[in-house]
């Protein structure tokens, strides 16, 4: 089984959550720029994590055979802060990166007209540079949030079917699929969707479009959530094509979109600017295999003792 995660904020995440995602099947992700629970003060503050969403966490993710995109943009809740707003100046020189596959997430959190004016400033710059976008939709009134946000989706420039519309449930798929946009399922350990609801939503509705993820962060969240669906829909009987749509191709598709998802992790460097995930003095790796996918099979921990070894801990090791 092939996964691709389309919602994780690896950054918030272990290096065992790598290890454990990969064992699980995930062998692709995109991570959406957000809200570091701890409020920024300034623009550069979210410079500094844009490069770290376009650097260190793809180095880290391809260690574990994994391949890492993410989403640029100014996140709805400090959308509503003036220290960050003129971060919005600045998105373009990230939107040409080539790990940059969409503008997100954006959309609303309370609602507010300084999120309005964020939301379109935003689609409008998605347009521009020929990207999809990422909407995230409000936790609390969410078919009011639902409506409005699709409202902003038609007066932009950016068509619906560029619009994937996240955390949706039962109250808003039918709106949003109505709509024309891509369908986005978070599936948390205790709130939101769970893995039976998903296997009913996927009934009343198919999988055209549709898109699960973890939205694993810094809060309670299971970056396995992805495969404990693929698991439920096969056990409810679902076809594995039905899985590897939901779970693989659509999000390939979305993001694909952008031109720019290059899902190789094959050639991955020891070190990061120098900097390495290990601890202590890398030695060379044994007995890789090549999993299903051709990708990198990921952190296979050969150090018992815990301190020094790694999946491709060695700057000298090349490998087929
Ligand atoms: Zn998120």
């Amino acid at each position: 089984m092939r996964i691709f995660d389309p919602h994780i904020h690896m950054t918030s995440r272990t290096t065992d959550d790598y290890e454990a995602m990969h064992a699980a099947g995930v062998r692709a992700v995109v991570e959406p720029a957000f809200w570091l629970g701890q409020p920024r003060t300034s623009p550069a503050s979210f410079f500094d994590y844009f490069d770290a969403l376009l650097g260190w966490e793809p180095f880290r993710a391809a260690q574990y055979g994994i391949a890492h995109h993410c989403t640029i943009a100014l996140n709805p809740k400090e959308a509503n802060d003036p220290r960050c707003v003129p971060v919005l100046d600045e998105l373009p020189r990230y939107l040409v990166k080539d790990h940059v596959v969409a503008v997100g997430e954006i959309g609303y959190d309370s609602m507010t007209p300084a999120e309005d004016t964020a939301l379109a400033v935003q689609l409008q710059l998605a347009a521009e540079y020929a990207l999809p976008a990422l909407v995230h939709t409000p936790h609390r009134d969410k078919l009011a949030g639902l409506r409005r946000t699709l409202d902003v989706v038609r007066e932009s420039a950016l068509p619906p079917d560029h619009v994937l519309i996240d955390h949706l449930n039962e109250t808003t798929v039918k709106e949003a699929k109505d709509g024309g946009c891509w369908l986005g399922f978070s599936v948390y350990p205790d709130t939101k969707m769970d893995e039976e609801r998903m296997v009913a939503v996927l009934r009343e509705y198919g999988p055209e479009k549709v898109l699960v993820n973890s939205a694993a962060d810094w809060g309670k969240s299971d970056p396995l959530k992805t495969r404990k669906v693929a698991d439920a829909l096969l056990k409810a009987g679902f076809t594995e094509d039905d899985v590897d749509r939901v779970l693989w191709r659509n999000p390939v598709a979305f993001y694909g979109l952008s031109g720019r998802l290059d899902l190789d992790v094959a050639d991955t460097d020891a070190t990061h600017e120098g900097n390495s995930i290990l601890r202590g003095i890398p030695k060379p790796r044994t007995g890789a295999s090549t999993a299903e996918t051709g990708l990198r099979p990921g952190a296979q921990d050969d150090s018992q003792a815990g301190a020094q070894a790694g999946p491709q801990s060695s700057p000298t090791t090349t490998e087929a």
